[in-house]
This record gives structure tokens, C-alpha cells and sequence, in this order.
């Protein structure tokens, strides 16, 4: 996506080898027009599989979650990193280790909220080695619903992210691929 790519390539700030910094427009600072596109992106190319659900982690995941849940008029369900006092209904619980912050959370989600019929798009804003589309994915197949695919707003191509979802069956589709940040650059995979 040409905007997205853009956006990367103006503001983005290659903390290192691994991790690319997008505060000013994703991650702390958000740009709603940028959200926009990108949830109608995400909503076309996945507009063939009944999406019924959008499902995300909080809290960089909620924007393009729910601006990707608007253009397909169905609800969002973002997942919870920390136990709320308010959650005190059957709860899905999956363990999520996070790339950058080195933590493992439990991760978790009401079962009011997702039911065996639904077709469920993850959205994450960052693939690294898919730790969180996978605890995403988890969540879902807990309750016996069909996990429909993982729309991904900036995927990290040279980390294994992208081919262990593949390999374990899901279809993957990211907004903007990332070939390497050797020597402070972005590359982006020529698509
Ligand atoms: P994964 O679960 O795929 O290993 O990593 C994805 C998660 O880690 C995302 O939800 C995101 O919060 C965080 N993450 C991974 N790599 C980066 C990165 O290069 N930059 C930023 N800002 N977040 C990242």
C-alpha cells in the first residue's frame, strides 16, 4: 500500500537490525486518514471471506482493528494484555510473548464475544516472528470459530513471522513488507 509505504519511509526511525520505530503515525501518535485506508484495504482484500468478527490486542492493534471492522460493518473484539476488574465473565485466556517488550502476558478475551460461527479476521499493527497473531488466532479456535485470515499493517519479511503463519495454514495478507533495515534504511519487499 503506496500511502503506507510512504508514511514508513518519511517517518519511520530504524531503532535497530529488528525494530522499526512508527510513533509518530501507529504506535503513540496516530494518523486517522492513514487508519481510514488502511481498514479499507484490509476489508478488500479479505471481502470474499465473511468476515463477521474483527479481532485484535490492545493497544496499538485497536486503530486499524476498528477502522478495518467499520468498511465491513462488523463488531471489534480487542484482547485484553492485563486482567480487567470489569472482565468477570468465562474468560479466554492465551500466554503472548512480546518481541519488544521481552514479557510474556496473559492475554485474554470474554467468551461473550466470540462465538463457533464466526469468521474472524486477526489485525495486529506489527509481524515479527507471530507470536501475536498466533495467541490471536488461539483465542478464536478456543471457542471453535474459523480463523478467515491476519491482516497485518507492517510485516518484518526477514523475520519468520509471515512463513510460520503461512505454514501452520493461515492466509496472511500485510499492508506494507519490510525486506531489511541494514544501515538505518527501510527496504521495502518489491512487490
Ligand atoms: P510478534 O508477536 O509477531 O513477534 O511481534 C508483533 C508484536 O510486537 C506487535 O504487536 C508489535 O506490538 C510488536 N513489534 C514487533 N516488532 C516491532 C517493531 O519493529 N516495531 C514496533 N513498533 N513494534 C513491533
Amino acid at each position: 500500500m503506496k500511502m503506507l509505504k510512504d508514511k514508513i519511509s518519511q517517518e519511520g526511525i530504524v531503532l535497530s537490525e529488528t525494530v522499526l520505530k512508527v510513533d509518530s503515525f501507529l504506535n503513540h501518535q496516530m494518523d486517522p486518514v492513514l487508519m481510514m485506508e488502511m481498514g479499507k484495504e484490509f476489508a478488500r482484500r479479505f471481502a470474499d471471506q465473511n468476515i463477521t468478527k474483527v479481532l485484535t490486542i490492545e493497544s496499538s492493534g485497536i486503530a486499524p482493528a476498528l477502522t478495518t471492522a467499520l468498511a465491513l460493518q462488523v463488531p471489534l473484539v480487542f484482547a485484553r494484555k492485563q486482567k480487567s476488574l470489569t472482565l468477570t465473565e468465562d474468560l479466554i485466556v492465551e500466554k503472548v510473548h512480546s518481541f519488544t517488550k521481552q514479557t510474556t502476558n496473559d492475554v485474554t478475551v470474554s467468551r461473550k464475544y466470540l462465538s463457533p460461527d464466526d469468521h474472524v479476521l486477526v489485525i495486529d499493527d506489527f509481524l515479527a516472528v507471530g507470536e501475536a497473531s498466533f495467541g490471536l488466532a488461539r483465542i478464536a479456535e478456543q471457542v471453535g470459530a474459523t480463523v478467515a485470515g491476519i491482516g497485518i499493517v507492517i510485516e518484518k519479511s526477514f523475520q519468520p513471522g509471515r512463513g510460520n503463519l503461512v505454514e501452520a495454514g493461515y492466509r496472511v495478507e500485510s499492508l506494507a513488507r519490510i525486506k531489511s533495515l541494514h544501515n538505518g534504511q527501510v527496504q521495502f519487499v518489491e512487490e
